[in-house]
């Protein structure tokens, strides 16, 4: 079986480079996949396979019959580009300034696409009924899956598998582990606000950047004092705005005379524990209620639950061992793969059902494709895309 799938893959490896580079030149971001949900719906409706569009307002549902078949399994594709200007050379670059597939989207649609063409071929050999789901926005909080979902992804669905294409693994190779695989992925806005006023008479100022800064020291105990050392936690505080220089400029023109009246702090807290999530959030109110009030400030605390944690249950994460195992030999195989404290609406997926998660080798250091997702000069090694259909293909055979 496995000859057979690899020569299935490499027969259509073409068409779905062609598609994926199509797919590469023409980024779409959050809900606004028109023309990429387009070319999947016609790519499905041409092999005959009943398709619904419009699935979580621009996703793609198609359903491939298999007679006398009980179970049905969902394999999921995102669609979605990035804000983020592409820095590559590669000859299919983006033509849309500021929007690119840097996080390898478009490979994940062109690989469910000639899933579905290797499956329709082999539809008698099927077992069970296969679900092709492509999702919009999955990079756009509240993200395209929970729409998916109100609007009957899975109904009917026993297991859901996805696939990510990841650089920092060689091409060949598969990821995943049983339980938490990637993270609840959570932001916070913070404003603290002081009392302004002149840089020389500090005694009659509140000033908002000496207990911010205090905040963000404190904040780093947390982890190390408050999250179980066997527990994974990650808080990162990535927005630090205070005064009102312009950061184009540097400082040039900067009130450096001036004690600001507030300043606004930002970051993410991603957890694989409910536990650890509250109390990570719950410690970081408490330390920022006791900083403030200890200096006279005052505060507020937005804190935005982002994607649940993408958990990968048995007996799917055994399926999908099992199927990567015949594919490329235990060599090539990264099992348990330590949980990765990014985040992935598929998450809300595997809240719902049994669900796996497999990161898909899509890196080659002799050929310098080692940028991982979200870089500016991210790119996958296409030969990845192979691999990423065998391991649906054979998933959807069992
Ligand atoms: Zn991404
Ligand atoms: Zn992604």
């Amino acid at each position: 079986m496995k000859n057979l799938i690899f020569e299935q893959c490499h027969r259509h490896f073409n068409d779905i480079v062609a598609i994926r580079r199509d797919i590469h030149q023409y980024p779409e971001l959050g809900f606004d996949v028109h023309r990429t949900a387009g070319i999947a719906a016609d790519a499905l409706q041409a092999l005959g396979i009943p398709v619904k569009t419009g699935i979580g307002r621009t996703g793609v549902v198609g359903d491939l019959e298999v007679p006398g078949a009980s179970k049905r399994i969902a394999l999921r594709a995102d669609m979605d580009a990035l804000p983020i200007q592409e820095l590559t050379d590669v000859p299919y670059k983006s033509k849309i300034d500021g929007k690119a597939h840097l996080c390898g989207h478009d490979a994940h649609t062109a690989m469910l696409i000639g899933t579905a063409r290797i499956l329709s071929e082999l539809q008698s050999n099927l077992k069970t009924h296969i679900r092709f789901v492509f999702q919009p926005s999955e990079e756009a909080l509240p993200g395209g899956a929970p729409a998916m979902i109100a609007d009957g992804a899975l109904e009917e669905v026993d297991e859901i598998y996805g696939i990510h294409v990841f650089p920092l693994y060689a091409v060949g190779e598969y990821a995943t582990c049983p339980g938490p695989m990637l993270a609840q992925s959570d932001t916070f806005k913070i404003t603290l606000t002081g009392r302004g006023g002149h840089a020389a008479f500090p005694h009659l100022t509140v000033d908002p950047i000496v207990i911010g800064t205090q905040f963000v020291t404190a904040i780093q105990s947390i982890i190390a004092r408050n999250v179980n050392p066997l527990d994974s936690a990650v808080v990162s505080v990535t927005q630090f705005h205070g005064g009102e220089a312009n950061l184009q400029n540097g400082l040039a023109g900067a009130a450096l005379n001036v004690i600001p009246p507030s300043v606004l702090i930002g970051g993410t807290v991603r957890t694989l524990q409910k536990e650890v999530q509250t109390r990570v959030r719950g410690q970081l109110e408490s330390l920022l209620a006791g900083l403030a009030n200890a200096h006279d400030a005052t505060y507020t605390f937005d804190y935005q639950e982002g994607y649940p944690v993408t958990y990968n249950h048995e007996p799917c994460v055994t399926t999908a061992v099992d199927t990567a195992r015949e594919l490329v030999g235990e060599d090539n195989l990264i099992f348990p793969v330590s949980p990765i404290l990014g985040g992935e609406d598929f998450g809300y997926y595997s809240q719902k059902i049994p669900a796996c998660f497999v990161m898909v080798g899509a890196g080659n250091e002799e050929k310098g494709i080692v940028n991982m997702c979200h870089h500016p000069q991210f790119d996958i090694d296409e030969t990845s895309m192979i691999y990423g259909m065998a391991l649906l293909v054979n998933l959807a055979m069992l």
